[in-house]
């Protein structure tokens, strides 16, 4: 039996509903918000106020992407999903080593000690202190997938490490895995340290490739099975017409929309209207998706966009 897990349980793929697919709902005062102070969403009342927005404007679900010891709040998580009704899903994982203090846990430990981790937080629940340490008290709020990332243009042995971890935890849990990839980068390389260590492409993947615009590396990318997530489509500035959404277009006709998805990745305030931002959580569902149909894709594409592939994506599988 395939399910997805959220913050508040298991549910049917069936009933995810209008899914963005890579957020950042809370990250809570840590090492990141100190370099980052952008960074800091901690307020659950503002956060619950921008969800409400996106639940009716047609939204249900979103995928949290900060993973262990970098802001995650899981009971945050879980009070602003029983108030606004949008599954949420928490990650496990680790991120980027420039997010943690040097010596952080997560560059000292094994694949095998990591997943070990990792394998808890999808298992057993996630700890209420975020692996801050030293206490670790699970809550009853378990990972619905395994987050992790890679830097500009190749991994290093750290990111190897992390990489085999996610893939041992996958196989254990089936619990699917969502990458950071740097400015679109090292795609390839990330499929094929997972694939070597036994994870099958379309249960993986790959968030931001399109701040690398370039249809014959997307079309390389997605041709080995992988899910992409676009997020760029509301940060482009200095060039003509939108890059994102071209690339959405161009790789649809080459067949491979049911690989698609979109999210915000909206991980500074200055991009939430609840903290006096812009563009706000809402815009994929409103502006960006007027913008994909008069650019020719029909209400099917944007379902297949926004809810078959998210429902396929982010499933457990035996
Ligand atoms: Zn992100």
């Amino acid at each position: 039996m395939s399910f997805i897990r959220t913050v508040l349980g298991d549910i049917s793929p069936d009933n995810l509903g209008v899914c963005y697919a890579h957020e950042h709902i809370i990250i809570d005062p840590s090492y990141t918000t100190q370099l980052f102070p952008d960074f800091l969403l901690d307020d659950v009342q503002l956060a619950i106020q921008e969800l409400r927005q996106f639940h009716t404007d047609g939204g249900r679900a979103m995928v949290d992407s900060m993973p262990c010891d970098s802001g995650r709040n899981v009971l945050k998580l879980a009070e602003i999903s029983r108030e606004t009704c949008v599954h949420i899903l928490c990650p496990t994982g680790y991120h980027l080593k420039k997010y943690y203090p040097t010596g952080s846990w997560g560059t000292r430990l094994s694949a095998t000690e990591l997943a070990k981790v990792f394998i808890a937080d999808i298992e057993d629940g996630i700890d209420r202190h975020d692996y801050g340490g030293p206490i670790c008290e699970r809550t009853q709020h378990k990972a619905g997938l395994i987050k992790i990332a890679s830097g500009l243009n190749r991994l290093d042995d750290h990111e190897l490490r992390l990489f085999e971890a996610a893939a041992i935890t996958h196989l254990q849990t089936g619990a699917p895995i969502l990458t950071h990839t740097e400015k679109g980068t090292a795609a390839l390389e990330q499929i094929d340290v997972l694939g070597r260590h036994g994870v099958k492409p379309d249960r993986v993947v790959l968030s931001h490739t399109d701040r690398k615009p370039d249809p014959a590396y997307h079309k390389e990318i997605l041709s080995t099975g992988v899910f992409v997530e676009y997020d760029a489509h509301f940060r482009w500035k200095d060039c003509d017409g939108n890059p994102t959404l071209d690339l959405v277009l161009s790789m649809a006709e080459a067949g491979h929309i049911d690989q698609i998805m979109l999210g915000m990745d909206a991980a500074r305030r200055s991009y939430w209207k609840a903290y006096g931002g812009s563009p706000g959580l809402s815009y994929l569902l409103t502006e960006f998706s007027s913008n994909l149909r008069e650019a020719g894709l029909s209400g099917h594409d944007l379902n297949r966009i926004f809810i078959e592939n998210p429902a396929r994506a982010y499933q457990f599988q035996a």
